[in-house]
């Protein structure tokens, strides 16, 4: 724990963490300061919040100036590390701190912790919902639903803290140690936020930095990173491989899962506990299991709370069917990944809606899976051109400029027997106000079909 109080901090970002961030100091009796690039008019809602429930926050504009005056920044995840405060911060020798790293420091309960490109969201609600199925009570969070700031700032009551971690939240961490921690994949995503592709990666692997013999770090078997990462780490190392055998771990033998742990027997567990599709949920699947064994977990309720879990909403999800199409909505495939392991999961004809703002995606490592598996392929929004470019000779190819005026062009383009997959490879913003709109708006229009 760290003392606040009188120390003079300026949280950067009035969005939902900072909010939350400022609050939790205030509380502690720190003197706080919050800005925002938008201007306070556009911020009435948190600042008129933070007021009303009598916090002493004042705000300032967004100016380097201000830094003179605090002992300590907080930035919120969607502050670049190059956004010019921060550098400015560094320069001045004032400690940068994550939200993450903050409430890690009063953090009372055991965690596990959970990042990835991919597949953060899916397997923190499972390994949340094994433990609370387990009898536990759980708090489910971090960079979904309640920051773990908000979480600190309560009594803490619960035997199990489950949280998504971000490679933003990462970045500023300096003591963050989980218990147990999960690094699920890392693949090309957020490049232009953290400089480079090595960046981007050295940031995730920070969940890892102070974990002691005493904690267990998840790794997985077939990242070619995996080897070199291993030897840098201090913490009980358990892999999990979709590949190949293992000697300490989890792999897929036949129609079972096997668990080999450090020490006891080696267990085994159904494939067809898995109803969520895909090699890569078998994956998060494996990743949860050792982290809710670690735990105290028993395998009869692991097997059973696996066989209950239908995924989260806008990952592969099944959303309807009309002349033999079939629909699904991966409105969260925002990156390259998650559409090549979307595409993997479908043995039948798919006709893939793509397009959306650029993230500057390698769109062309979907060439050889595209042939493979995708009969038509639809592009829309701001990133449609340069995805024609690089993809458009693969298969037959459409574009349009909204996914509004896409959707007409995928159903026309399915017969019976194909499958529609909504697997944009990019981000919402330029149609939708985040991915669960743009998700919402295609079973929207799914719904009007019938
Ligand atoms: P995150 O929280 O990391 O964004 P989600 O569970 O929300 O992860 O899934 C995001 C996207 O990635 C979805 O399209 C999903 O189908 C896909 N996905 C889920 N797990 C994995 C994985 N292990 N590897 C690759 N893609 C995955």
């Amino acid at each position: 724990m760290m003392d606040l109080s009188g120390q003079s901090i300026l949280v950067i970002g009035l969005g939902k963490t900072g909010t939350a961030t400022a609050r939790f100091l205030s509380r502690q009796g720190a003197d706080v300061i919050v800005t925002d690039e938008k201007h306070s008019s556009e911020l009435r809602e948190p600042l008129g919040q933070l007021q009303r429930e009598g916090m002493n926050i004042r705000f300032r504009p967004c100016v380097p100036d201000i830094l003179s005056d605090v002992q300590m920044v907080v930035p919120s995840p969607g502050v670049p590390p190059l956004n010019r405060m921060l550098v400015e911060a560094r320069h001045k020798n004032k400690p940068v701190l994550s939200e993450l790293e903050l409430a890690s420091r009063f953090l009372k309960r055991p965690m596990i912790a959970i990042t990835g490109t991919n597949g953060k969201t899916t397997t923190t609600t499972l390994v949340g919902d094994i433990l609370s199925k387990s009898g536990m009570s759980v708090f489910v969070g971090g960079n979904i639903g309640t920051p773990l700031i908000g979480y600190v700032d309560g009594p803490q009551q619960d035997d199990y803290v489950v949280v998504e971690v971000s490679s933003f939240q990462l970045q500023w961490t300096r003591d963050f140690r989980p218990d147990v921690a999960v690094l699920l994949n890392v693949t090309a995503d957020h490049v232009d936020y953290h400089g480079t592709f090595a960046d981007y990666r050295l940031a995730k692997e920070r969940i890892f930095r102070n974990q002691t013999r005493q904690d267990l770090a998840i790794l997985n078997a077939d990242d070619n990173e995996t080897e070199t990462l291993s030897r840098k780490l201090a913490s009980k190392i358990a892999y999990f491989s979709s590949s190949r055998q293992l000697t300490r771990g989890i792999f897929l033998d036949g129609g079972q899962m096997v668990y080999r742990p450090f020490a006891g027997e080696t267990e085994a567990y159904p494939l067809d506990m898995v109803k969520i599709p895909g090699v890569h949920n078998i994956e998060n699947v494996m990743a949860a299991v050792m982290a809710a064994r670690w735990a105290g977990c028993s395998r009869e309720t692991i097997i059973k709370t696996v066989g209950h879990f239908r995924g989260v909403a806008h990952r592969i999800e099944y959303a309807g069917e009309k002349d033999g199409v079939v629909f699904y909505d991966d409105s969260k495939a925002t990156n390259v990944g998650a559409v090549l392991r979307a595409l993997e999961t479908f043995s039948r004809p798919v006709v893939l809606l793509m397009g959306g703002r650029d993230k500057q995606g390698n769109f062309e490592s979907l060439a050889a899976m595209i042939e493979k598996r995708v009969k038509t392929l639809i592009l829309f929004g701001e990133a449609r051109e340069r995805i024609a470019a690089l993809l458009g000779g693969v298969v037959e190819t459409y574009q349009a400029a909204t996914l509004r005026e896409a959707m007409p062009l995928a159903g026309r383009s399915a017969v019976a027997g194909d499958v529609v997959l909504l697997a944009p490879g990019c981000a919402s913003f330029d149609e939708f106000k985040d991915y669960k709109e743009r998700g919402d708006f295609f079973k929207q229009w799914i719904g009007s079909l019938s």
